[in-house]
C-alpha cells in the first residue's frame, strides 16, 4: 500500500466534501436565493431544503469517516480493522477508503454497536 497516494487521494476527498458540505448549507441559508413569498413556491424551496440538507449531512458524515481514516494513516493503523484487529483487505480500502473496517466486520454487523452499522 502506498501511504503516500492514499493520503492524497484522501485529502482530495476532504476537499471535495468540504466544499460540497459548504456550498449545500450555503444554500439552506438561501444566500443567493432569499424564499419567495409565494406560498407554494416556499413549499418547494422547503422541500428542495430537505434534499440540501441530507446532502450536507451526509457530506459532513463522510468527512468524518475521512478525518478518521488520516489519522489512522498517520498512527499507521490505516489497514487494520477496528472491529477484530486483523487487516482490511486492499480492494475493500480501494473501493472505500475512509473505511475502518474489514469486509466480514462490516457485514457481519457486530460493529452495529457504537457507531452506526454503515459501509
Ligand atoms: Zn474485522
Amino acid at each position: 500500500m502506498d501511504a503516500n497516494a492514499v493520503r492524497d487521494r484522501l485529502l482530495k476527498r476532504r476537499e471535495e466534501l468540504r466544499q460540497r458540505a459548504s456550498e449545500a448549507s450555503a444554500d439552506l441559508r438561501h444566500e443567493a436565493d432569499p424564499l419567495s413569498a409565494d406560498f407554494a413556491e416556499q413549499v418547494t424551496q422547503r422541500e428542495n431544503d430537505d434534499v440540501l440538507g441530507a446532502i450536507s449531512h451526509s457530506a459532513q458524515e463522510e468527512l468524518q469517516q475521512v478525518e478518521a481514516a488520516l489519522r489512522r494513516l498517520a498512527s499507521g493503523r490505516y489497514s487494520t480493522c477496528a472491529v477484530c484487529g486483523e487487516d482490511i483487505e486492499p480492494e475493500r480500502l480501494d473501493a472505500v477508503p475512509y473505511t475502518d473496517r474489514c469486509r466480514s466486520c462490516a457485514e457481519g454487523g457486530r460493529a452495529a454497536r457504537g457507531r452506526g452499522a454503515r459501509n
